[in-house]
């Protein structure tokens, strides 16, 4: 069999959402391959996740163990490897997060598998050619995985959250002693705020260089920001200024977004920034610049200054 194993992603004891656009990915994997889809909690404590999963899938196996509790790569890995095995697993796939980008080249390097990060989707309806971006998202290579067991992320974006499947999946018990480790978990410091999570939100409003300072976060983007219940962005060059924390960049080297709303303030659109927030579906571009690029891509343009027209359109709203 060529079963295709998803390594689940879990958070606070709760399946993260991102999970059930790889299971999107892995359900059109698995037809390709003749196999079943089957899912991997790893970590202690799992009963609500494995129940969670068992919806979606066919099989969930469940490497529950205090040398799990953590999630570190160097363990993880191994409990990959063993699920793989478990699974009879050819396809491995986990979310592009950066949990999924710490975990999957380990786990394929203990596999010898071939791997690639980032799908978007298949490169045709029949085969296992897959899509993924290069150069800033500029150039969509078609790839191909030559080894027996391939490993792949996927881009959460580019997929839409799986539904429940018509009959529930099965629940394995998988003995994993990850061992002694060179690695050692010290804390996880949260970032706590009440807005909504940047990759998850519905509204992202992302501030740029063109709002001068960093007090203007908090006195144009925020205000906007609660009116819409936004999740706030921003691009490399303010975060570089430290303006605002690195957790907060979009693009290349910072998150992935796909809102159904995205406002870039004061941003310029160089390909970096627009690498990663293209996919959203409506784009908003606030910019004194009429030949900024970021015009070439929203769906909305507005050539004002950001300093009246931010505070008019958020008192209006
Ligand atoms: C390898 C690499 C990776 C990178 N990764 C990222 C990434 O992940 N994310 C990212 O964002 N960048 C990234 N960058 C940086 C990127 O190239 C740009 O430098 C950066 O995005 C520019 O940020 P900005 O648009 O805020 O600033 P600027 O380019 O300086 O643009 C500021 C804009 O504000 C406008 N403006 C100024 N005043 C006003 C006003 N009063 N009202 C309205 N508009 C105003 C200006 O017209 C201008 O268009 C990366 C670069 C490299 C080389």
């Amino acid at each position: 069999m060529s079963n295709v194993l998803v390594i689940a992603e879990i958070f606070g004891g709760a399946l993260k959402k991102t999970t059930l656009t790889t299971i999107t990915f892995a359900r059109e994997a698995a037809k390709r391959t003749g196999g079943k889809v089957h899912a991997l909690a790893i970590g202690t404590g799992l009963g609500s996740v494995a129940s969670e999963l068992a919806t979606y899938v066919d099989v969930v196996h469940v490497a529950d163990d205090a040398s799990l509790k953590d999630p570190v790569a160097e363990t993880h890995a191994k409990a990959i490897a063993a699920g793989v095995k478990a699974a009879d697993a050819t396809v491995v796939c986990m979310a592009a997060t950066a949990q999924g980008k710490d975990f999957a080249p380990r786990a394929a390097a203990l596999l010898g598998a071939g791997m690639a990060s980032d799908i978007l989707g298949f490169a045709s309806d029949s085969g296992f050619a897959m899509k993924r971006p290069m150069q800033a998202g500029n150039v969509i290579a078609s790839v191909e995985i030559t080894t027996g067991i391939k490993v792949v992320t996927t881009r959460p974006t580019e997929f839409d959250v799986a539904a429940a499947a018509t009959a529930a999946g099965t629940t394995q018990t998988l003995a994993v002693d990850a061992g002694t480790t060179r690695t050692r978990y010290v804390k996880f410091d949260a970032v706590k705020s009440d807005r909504p999570e940047l990759t998850d939100a519905r509204v992202v409003i992302s501030g740029g260089r063109g709002l001068k300072e960093a007090g203007n976060f908090k006195a144009i983007v925020e205000p906007l920001a609660d009116k819409l219940n936004a999740a706030i962005g921003a691009s490399r060059a303010v975060v570089d200024s430290g303006w605002v924390p690195n957790d907060m960049q979009v693009g290349q080297t910072g998150k992935v977004v796909a809102p159904d709303l995205y406002i870039a303030i004061g941003i310029s659109g160089a390909i970096q920034h627009v690498a990663g927030m293209k996919g959203s579906k409506n784009i908003v571009a606030i910019n004194k610049d009429p030949e900024a690029p970021i015009f070439q891509i929203a769906d909305y343009g507005l050539v004002a200054d950001l300093f009246k027209a931010v505070p008019e359109l958020t008192s209006k709203l």
